[in-house]
């Protein structure tokens, strides 16, 4: 069967007991609409140039976004993006490209069943789309012709509803909440009562605020890597979230790779003034880059807001836990 419009007409339709062919998005009695509304949010994310290569993570902006429909069309169960992520498999348009270690969820034949959103994060590195469908969604006319038929087939008497939250982008309105309260600090009950995708979330919120107020530089170095999407730089913590629940934004810092590492262990630290300060028990042997040793006294690059500088009592903590260690 020619893989075109019409093919994927019927495969985004709603299967029926008329529709024998077996295509159709298969949903069994009494299932929550998960695919139409997986389906949709990625389209949505396509149709921001959130996802412009043919690659399905399972990130804060899909997941954010699969929530605000799930919250807007009302429906009246618990949401989890596991369960549609892994199941489309079956309608033969989505795939799975698989972790080292986890091959066998390539396969439709295997019996193993990963549905939460922590187990499919190990096993998954992204799902991904036949390219004939890619190509369809990345086109305007065609992505609207199948986002239309997907919200009249499935949704028809909240076409409105979805027209509306297409037109919301719920996971830049939450970081623009952030960025005017300067984040916020958590209470251990609303920790522990996060599940996996809030989580998920609320991370990727501060991560992304923090990264940005850096203009994806790492701080201690200088060092900015930008392609396409992807930058080089973590939103690291300053005091630990495991520990404080604090994501101020004057708890981050955009650290490299190796300095976020390197300050996670304490291998240097910061003063009141921001100049570094680095543990004089390191051995370094780097012939072509420079070594943290070369840091020492620098002061660090600091954030285009100054109520974004890091914050001091955050530092102060971290100089202790440096000067322990040291000890
Ligand atoms: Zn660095």
């Amino acid at each position: 069967m020619i893989r075109d419009i019409h093919y994927y007409r019927c495969k985004f339709s709603r299967r029926t007991k008329q529709n024998k062919l077996g295509l159709g998005v298969s949903l069994s009695a009494g299932e929550a609409p998960n695919k139409p509304v997986l389906l949709l949010s990625v389209i949505e994310l396509i149709e921001r140039g959130q996802i412009q290569r043919n690659r399905i993570e399972l990130s804060p902006e899909l997941i954010s976004t699969f929530l605000k429909f799930w919250h807007d069309l009302n429906i009246q169960r618990d949401p989890n993006i596991g369960l549609p992520f892994f199941h489309l498999r079956t309608d033969g348009f989505w795939h799975f490209k698989a972790k080292p270690g986890f091959e066998f969820m390539e396969s439709r034949a295997s019996k193993i069943k990963v549905r939460s959103v922590s187990g499919l994060q190990q096993a998954v590195e992204y799902a991904y789309l036949d390219l004939e469908l890619f190509t369809l969604l990345m086109n305007p006319g065609s992505r609207a012709e199948l986002t239309l038929l997907l919200i009249e087939n499935w949704f028809p008497n909240q076409i409105q509803q979805i027209e509306r939250s297409l037109k919301f982008d719920v996971f830049d309105d939450l970081q623009n909440q952030l960025r005017a309260s300067g984040g916020k600090v958590y209470s251990r009950e609303e920790v522990e009562q996060e599940d996996k995708q809030t989580a998920i979330v609320r991370d990727g919120a501060f991560r992304r605020i923090v990264t940005n107020a850096y203009d994806y530089r790492c701080s201690f170095c200088g060092l900015k890597i930008l392609n396409n999407l992807e930058n080089i730089v973590d939103g690291a913590h300053i005091k630990p979230f495991s520990q404080f629940y604090d994501d101020k934004i004057n708890n981050g810092l955009s650290l490299c790779k190796n300095h976020h590492w390197a300050f996670d262990r304490f291998w240097f630290t910061i003063n009141d003034d921001y100049t570094l300060e680095i543990a004089d028990t390191l051995y370094e042997d780097s012939p072509d880059t420079p070594t943290l040793k070369t840091f020492e006294g620098r002061q660090i690059y600091l954030p285009n807001r100054e109520d974004y500088y890091p914050r001091l009592d955050a530092l102060a903590w971290h100089r202790q836990q440096f000067r322990e260690k040291a000890s």
